[in-house]
């Protein structure tokens, strides 16, 4: 077990941290000599070493470390990690009984009082999400507070902190009794299947939950529907199942196809009724320009940056050039969902985006909704920044 170590802060930061800020910036620190091993745990104190808060030292992108408790007499201990989780996990207790979704998230990270640290609950499978060296070194303690706090049927883990932010191929089990992947879970009860031990990712972005859910429900109905970036295809199969007319997944990644053909069969879709393109959303935006194809909804969920043989694009940068190819091949009074996870501004800009992209078509529009993330990806509403996520859902006059 790593030492405790004393940290001291400028007066900025520990005037953020007294604030409410979660996360211990390289910057606020005055002796950064002492932080040698991830995993120690910190104590904050200011110029004069008055107690601010503890924490421990771990480095991700976003800062060294995060502040686990303002409380000069808690202990961080198995005691406080059980604390965090169980509160965590009573508040999931409605998506706990419901039974028509099994997947969601049971722990977000410093929105739940442990930054670095995500915990996903795959009906009955626990996938353990580790962002620095730091947090998966106290993994001793969250993992004997799952031993004894939750039922489960295998506990999963990815660690998502190498130095240059890719994934280490590894084996993700941890404990419990292998899962037969992939297994079905349930959303609002739409199914999709998962794969726990494959790669980075599962097969499905649980906190576009609520948008899934809109699309079937409020917005895909007699429509035809264009998904960009499209993945696994969750969006198209939640049009689908909402009453779509016809669906066209567009994706890169050659895996897309057989992922998507999954997640339509395994919610009785016939796949062969719909469209799954492999190509680059920008050379498909050409294509159906020049073919005059016009869609009743088109989705855009692109990754914050992405560099294909073509074009390089980035939501910071590109993202009114990507509206406008949306615009042009939506439909009037069509729906256009426009969503992004880039952390790096917020909503206002978001907005700000899509509207020069109106402007510059001379097009007129109608925003319908706004939403983020899902009250299971709790995030802590000071604080905007570690909100990333921004969807838009807007009709074109
Ligand atoms: N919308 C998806 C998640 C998107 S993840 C969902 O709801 O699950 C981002 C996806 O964008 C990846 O699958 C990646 O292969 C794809 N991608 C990145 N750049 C692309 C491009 N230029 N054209 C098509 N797909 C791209």
């Amino acid at each position: 077990m790593a030492k405790t170590i004393e940290v001291q802060l400028n007066d900025q930061a520990v005037t953020e941290i007294k604030k409410g800020y979660p996360l211990i910036l390289k910057d606020g620190v005055l002796n950064s000599q002492v932080l040698e091993q991830e995993g120690s745990l910190i104590k904050l104190v200011d110029r004069n070493w008055r107690f601010v808060a503890k924490g421990y030292y771990g480095v991700q992108n976003k800062g060294i470390g995060w502040v686990l408790t303002r409380k000069i007499d808690e202990e961080i201990d198995f005691e406080f990690f059980k604390s965090r989780i169980v509160t965590a996990l009573n508040r999931r207790e409605a998506l706990f009984n419901d039974p028509n979704t099994t997947a969601f998230r049971v722990f977000n990270g410093e929105g739940d009082g442990i930054g670095g640290l995500t915990i996903d609950y795959y009906d009955g499978y626990y996938m353990v999400s580790w962002y620095s060296e730091g947090i998966y070194s106290l993994k001793h303690h969250i993992y004997n507070v799952l031993e004894k706090m939750v039922d489960y049927k295998a506990i999963y883990e990815k660690k998502r902190f190498d130095t240059k932010g890719q994934y280490i191929e590894q084996d993700d089990f941890v404990r419990g009794e292998q899962g037969d992947f992939p297994i079905i879970v349930k959303e609002n009860g739409i199914q999709f299947a998962v794969d726990l031990n494959d790669g980075a990712m599962t097969g499905i972005f649980l906190d576009q939950r609520d948008v899934r859910k809109a699309i079937r429900d409020k917005y895909a109905e007699g429509r035809t529907v264009l998904n960009t970036f499209s993945y696994t295809g969750a969006f198209s199969v939640a049009a689908a199942l909402g009453g779509a007319t016809k669906t066209v997944s567009v994706d890169l990644a050659s895996r897309s196809e057989s992922k998507t053909i999954e997640q339509f069969s395994v919610n009785a879709l016939d796949y062969e009724q719909h469209e799954i393109r492999v190509m680059d959303v920008f050379d498909y935006f050409r294509y159906a320009k020049r073919h005059e194809l016009k869609f009743g909804l088109v989705v855009l969920d692109p990754p914050s940056f992405a560099r294909s043989k073509k074009y390089t694009f980035s939501t910071a940068r590109n993202y009114p050039e990507l509206v406008k190819d949306a615009i042009a091949v939506t439909e009037k009074k069509g729906i256009i969902v426009a969503s992004t996870n880039n952390a790096s501004f917020g909503m206002k800009k978001f907005k700000s985006f899509i509207d020069k992209a109106f402007k510059e078509s001379n097009t007129k529009y109608k925003v319908l909704e706004e939403s983020s993330l899902p009250r299971d990806f709790r995030t802590n509403r000071d604080f905007p920044e570690f909100n990333y996520l921004k969807v838009v859902i807007l009709q074109k006059l």
